[in-house]
């Protein structure tokens, strides 16, 4: 079960500006599951809020880097 966070970023393959996208994590269910196994379940938590991969690009899907949010 994962959700999708989106970003600006810069794809080095495209060279352009495009939407990036990370994989997100369910904070709610962990927190249940977590209660429900007597806290075994916050190992599987932790490893799932740790973003291995990164941001990525939305329309090639390669590595791309975020860019710093300008708007005010
Ligand atoms: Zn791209």
């Amino acid at each position: 079960m994962a959700e999708f966070k989106e970003s600006k970023g810069y794809c080095q393959t495209c060279k352009k500006q495009v939407l990036i996208r990370r994989k997100g994590t369910h904070h709610l269910l962990h927190l249940i599951l977590t209660l429900l196994t007597g806290g075994l379940w916050a190992i599987v938590w932790v490893l799932c809020a740790i973003p291995i991969d990164g941001w990525r690009c939305a329309q090639c899907g390669s590595k791309a880097r975020q860019l710093a949010d300008t708007r005010k």
